[in-house]
């Protein structure tokens, strides 16, 4: 799933800043591949399927999820007090009581070890590889240093792996590409993980934004039933993200929709 320009110039400054990278090159769109038919020739590459939102039914469902953005290097600068968490948001879903899926780098789950085991222990939540590193799995993606094609899949596995460590237990098979990006040689890479690729189809626009109500409206704008929504667990980059969540869930509620994991949504769309 592409996002529109408007959208990707703020995840862009995101992902840059998460970079620690002042010179980002212009946004590649990202590129989706399906998994080839069964018709296709034995030779054509397993590729890990895509995901991009649920059926777009008459019973309206709606997945939140939120990216817990660390990147490998940013260890210092956690170090010196910057905040890459957001237990307020996590609190506030539970009050709220919204079902969302996590999507975690493996850095974020070593920095807030007892965060992690929380979410990924609360029956609200799952937890999903958002990779170890943070970094990009196609050249030109915002900025972020980008893995070797060899490290890919290892760096995949690093992530599951810390979670495990930090005893995270509902974790599931879904991946997000660092800033969305990957093309078919990417996909092919990660096949052996298992993983499906997961995208969205709503950006909220919450990467440092300081209007709460802009990304409410932007969300509400946007969503259709099946819809995967981006969003942030991170304040450092992500600060009125807990605020839009106040506003966007009541106001969803009101026209109808019940939030899901994603797991429930390509539960939903395999069963079509
Ligand atoms: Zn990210």
């Amino acid at each position: 799933m592409i996002a529109s320009a408007r959208h990707l110039t703020a995840a862009c400054a995101l992902w840059a800043a998460l970079a620690a990278c002042g010179t980002a090159p212009a946004p590649q769109a990202a590129q989706t591949a399906r998994r080839p038919a069964l018709a296709a020739p034995s030779r054509a590459p397993a590729l890990a399927p895509v995901f991009a939102h649920g059926p777009r039914t008459r019973g309206r469902s709606v997945a939140l999820t939120f990216d817990a953005d660390m990147t490998a290097d940013q260890g210092a600068r956690a170090a010196a007090g910057e905040r890459f968490d957001n237990p307020r948001l996590i609190a506030a879903l539970r009050r709220l009581r919204v079902p969302a899926t996590v999507f975690m780098t493996g850095r974020w789950a070593e920095e807030y070890p007892a965060q992690a085991r929380a979410i990924g222990r609360h029956p609200l939540f799952e937890v999903a590889n958002h990779s170890y590193s943070h970094y990009a799995f196609t050249d030109d993606c915002y900025g972020l240093p980008t893995l070797s094609r060899k490290r890919m899949r290892a760096d995949v596995e690093r992530a599951f792996a810390a979670f495990r460590k930090a005893g995270v237990r509902r974790t599931v098979p879904y991946f997000r590409f660092p800033g969305g990006c990957h093309d078919r040689r990417t996909l092919a890479a990660l096949a052996p993980t298992g993983v499906t690729a997961v995208q969205w189809d709503v950006v909220s626009g919450d990467a440092f934004a300081t209007d709460a109500d802009a990304v409410a409206r932007q969300v509400l704008d946007e969503v259709r039933p099946g819809s995967v929504v981006v969003m942030h667990c991170t304040r450092s980059a992500a600060p009125v993200t807990e605020r839009a969540v106040r506003t966007i869930v009541p106001a969803l509620r009101k026209r109808g929709y019940r939030f899901v994991k994603v797991s429930e949504l390509i539960g939903a769309a395999a069963r079509r």
